[in-house]
């Protein structure tokens, strides 16, 4: 276990954190001392676990000579109601790729369209909740952001923190002006606002480009992607097609028939059937790729989005894949950042009841009266795995209060009832199902799994194992 291993450093005067790298005979020393036998990796090997783990990507590290262009990803980000879900259903309506449509339109996360022979990406998901989980994750997936402003109501508060999101993530932004047909549009103060925010427009002296629409009639679409492309150009879009495929998780799905379905954005290499990949403790062998129009896709260049079957279970969204040798490398390496990722979660676990401070004893003071539930959720999809937790923290309590551990969306897999039971947590489980012998194991291990397919049933029955903890004991 690492805390036992870290100690065991200490000893040796080796003060070394949980994620740090040690001597190579330091941990030939140590390994011995278990009983095991250290082995090497090969460096490309050891450097696709690594990048697998940390989730992390460089996208810098091709040789410019193999690098070229492609499609510009964009997000659209803005106040609510200001049309954001419209917009993008009208870019998709009025651009799909031309030999693509008559297919049974998606939303799979992401789409690409197509304006004057170029192409773009849009990820589908509106508003900068998806944009700012993928940033805290490290991933920047998005190129350059729309910031959508009705013109009727101007900037709004929303408006200027997905300003300030896209402008921390040095995404550049072309601001759509949206619902001129609607009474009281008024474009000149809207020109007014982004002067004063240091983003005027073009024609007020300023370097962003702005375009006037109206989301639900199809008006200035095609004026507003010229756009797009204009800062697209600038940036000189480009990344290598042919090396080992890597790119990020839109969204995940476990549907049934089909599996555990994940839409992903490739961002280098491209992908085909047949392609092994790892995201995390998840592996792949990709059996089919389709697009938004459940159309078969024979390879995925960068910046195409796609959906692929064929995952173990459903990735994180925000969360890296990475092409790797064939299946069996694949499945390895999962499996080892799996058991990673379990002992990470215990030693916190430990840390978490490891002797405190002063400030810390004084803090739980305070919190003497309050007991805890702790609880894994799992869901089918992200955005209700999302509206379970925000409706779970909601819940209020003087004298419990919810701890989430852990989130993760697929089937409850006897994984998460040993975690379960190791932490002492509840499995709060929404819409769906469980592994085989889940169920049996929880009863052995006397882990209280919360299953509903009803959103407002299992918060109810969370918020009854919640008083079940204020029972007295005998
Ligand atoms: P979101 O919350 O930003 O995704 O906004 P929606 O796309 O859901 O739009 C909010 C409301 O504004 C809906 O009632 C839309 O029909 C309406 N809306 C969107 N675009 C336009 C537009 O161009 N003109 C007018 N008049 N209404 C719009």
């Amino acid at each position: 276990k690492p805390f036992k291993l870290i100690s065991e450093l200490m000893d040796a005067g080796i003060f070394a954190g949980m994620n740090q790298t040690i001597e190579e005979d330091v941990a030939g020393r140590l390994a011995a001392k278990y009983g095991f036998q250290l082995e090497i990796r090969h460096r490309g090997e050891e450097q696709a676990v690594a990048k697998a783990k940390e989730k992390k990507i460089e996208l810098a590290e091709d040789d410019p000579s193999l690098l070229s262009p492609r499609a510009p990803v964009v997000c659209v980000l803005g106040h609510v109601d200001h049309g954001k879900t419209t917009l993008l259903d009208s870019i998709r309506k009025a651009n799909v790729v031309s030999g693509e449509a008559g297919g049974i339109t998606q939303h799979i996360g992401a789409y690409q369209v197509e304006q004057n022979g170029h192409k773009l990406t849009f990820i589908d998901t509106p508003g900068h909740a998806a944009f700012s989980k993928m940033r805290e994750r490290g991933a920047n997936v998005t190129d350059i952001a729309i910031l959508v402003v009705a013109a009727d109501d101007g900037f709004m508060p929303q408006t200027d923190e997905a300003l300030k999101f896209a402008q921390n993530a040095g995404v550049p932004i072309v601001v759509a002006i949206n619902k001129m047909d609607a009474k009281g549009a008024n474009i000149e103060r809207v020109k007014q606002q982004m002067q004063e925010r240091n983003i005027a427009s073009e024609d007020w002296g300023g370097e962003t480009l702005c375009s006037a629409v109206s989301a639900i009639n199809n008006e200035g679409i095609s004026e507003l992607l010229e756009q797009v492309l204009l800062q697209a150009e600038v940036l000189e879009l480009k990344a290598n097609h042919s090396c080992d495929a890597q790119g990020i998780i839109v969204e995940s799905q476990v549907e049934q028939g089909r599996g555990s379905t994940a839409t992903v954005i490739v961002q280098k290499g491209t992908l085909k059937p047949g392609s092994a990949l790892v995201c995390g403790d998840n592996y792949c062998k990709v059996r089919a790729m389709l697009d938004e129009n459940g159309q078969k896709v024979k390879s995925a260049p960068p910046s195409t989005p796609v959906r692929i079957m064929g995952w173990s279970d459903a990735p994180d969204s925000g969360s890296y894949f990475l092409e790797v040798k064939n299946d069996k490398v694949a499945r390895r390496i999962a499996e080892e950042n799996a058991e990673e990722m379990r002992q990470e979660l215990l030693s916190k676990q430990v840390k978490d009841n490891a002797p405190m401070d002063l400030d810390q004893f004084l803090g739980l003071i305070d919190e003497k009266q309050q007991k805890t539930l702790s609880v894994i959720v799992k869901a089918d999809v992200h955005g209700s795995m999302e509206a379970v937790i925000g409706m779970l923290e909601s819940i209020k309590s003087d004298k419990v209060s919810l701890r989430v551990i852990v989130s993760d969306v697929g089937l409850v897999s006897k994984n998460d009832v040993v975690l379960a039971s190791s932490s002492k947590a509840t499995i709060v489980a929404f819409n769906t199902r469980m592994e085989n012998g889940v169920q049996a194991l929880a009863k052995h291990d006397d882990v209280h799994i919360v299953h509903h397919n009803i959103i407002y049933e299992l918060v109810d029955q969370v918020r009854d194992a919640m008083a079940e903890l204020l029972e007295p004991e005998y």
